[in-house]
């Protein structure tokens, strides 16, 4: 894991941009996906929306679950946001059980998720807006890619 990428001081911590809701990661995401679907522009109000998909255990929400409020952003797919400042933080996929996205633009200044960069890409490239290019090297597949 190259030196930019280890946390030294434990867990990942990040929350909303009101601080109502925050949450720590214990372990590493299996895969970082900049996703440029319509859905995920629309709701982040962003071009691109960049997530960590983490194991449930993995991701601990501290004393503020009430205060998430969900939508339904497309059949059996859950987004939770601070229903206060509106921040969004997490995606629910109903056919997977066992993990959650993190929304990685909310981790705390300094931190980062820890992943391998072999495990990052750009997902429904197809979808991208044409005014902007990221201009990096990363993989970029149509879809989820598989
Ligand atoms: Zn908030
Ligand atoms: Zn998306």
């Amino acid at each position: 894991m190259p030196e930019q990428s280890k946390n030294v001081l434990g867990p990942v911590t990040g929350g909303c941009q009101c601080g109502a809701v925050r949450y720590q990661l214990t372990a590493p995401p299996s895969e970082v996906v900049h996703c440029h679907c319509s859905i995920c522009r629309r709701a982040h109000g962003a071009l691109f929306a960049t997530a960590g998909v983490y194991d449930k255990g993995a991701v601990i929400i501290d004393n503020s679950k009430d205060l998430l409020a969900a939508f339904e952003s497309s059949p059996g797919n859950q987004r939770l946001f601070c229903s206060r400042c509106g921040g969004q933080l997490f995606l629910m996929v109903g056919h997977w059980e066992h993990q959650i996205f993190v929304v990685l633009g909310s981790l705390d200044s300094g931190q980062h998720p820890g992943h391998e960069r072999a495990n990052e890409k750009h997902i429904f490239w197809e979808s991208r807006v044409a005014w902007y290019d990221p201009c990096d090297d990363l993989p970029k597949v149509e879809g989820i890619g598989t």
